[in-house]
């Protein structure tokens, strides 16, 4: 179960764009730079329904909430999974209720091994973002 924000939602107006990895609600546009963590090489925004009342939330997945593969691996063999939905109160336990994977909305990666010499870094391009819509598909799996 993830903690809640209501410390933050309860301040702002509209509803949150979408949550990072901790189910912190975020009210910007999504990028992969607004992870939760600097260090990732690999972001998704999924969407997913909560398993209870259906309530549909978006979400980043990185290395911070999955390490079981790369989230690339996880998406081709329909194995990604947030777990909890985000701490919004949308139903009675909902908050401890499972989440259902719908669809992978953006992926993301960076850090691409032809800017490396070992461990060195050879280009800044290394850092870019690249983003690859052939994994921007639906996760089928139904927990
Ligand atoms: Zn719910």
């Amino acid at each position: 179960m993830h903690n809640t924000y209501d410390d933050i939602t309860s301040r702002i107006a509209e509803p949150p764009i979408w949550f990072d990895e901790y189910s912190v609600p975020r009210y910007c546009p999504f990028s992969p730079d607004r992870s939760a963590s600097i260090y990732v090489h690999e972001v998704a925004l999924m969407e997913i329904a909560c398993q209870s009342c259906g309530r549909i939330f978006r979400v980043a997945m990185s290395a911070v909430n999955f390490g079981e593969s790369t989230i690339a691996e996880a998406i081709r063999s329909q194995e990604l999974h947030y777990g909890d939905p985000p701490n919004v109160d949308c139903c009675l336990g909902g908050a401890c209720e499972n989440s259902v994977p719908k669809r992978i909305l953006e992926y993301w990666f960076r850090g691409d091994p032809r800017y490396l010499d070992g461990r060195r870094i050879t280009d800044m391009a290394y850092f870019e973002w690249i983003r690859d819509p052939s994994l921007e598909i639906a996760i089928e799996r139904n927990e």
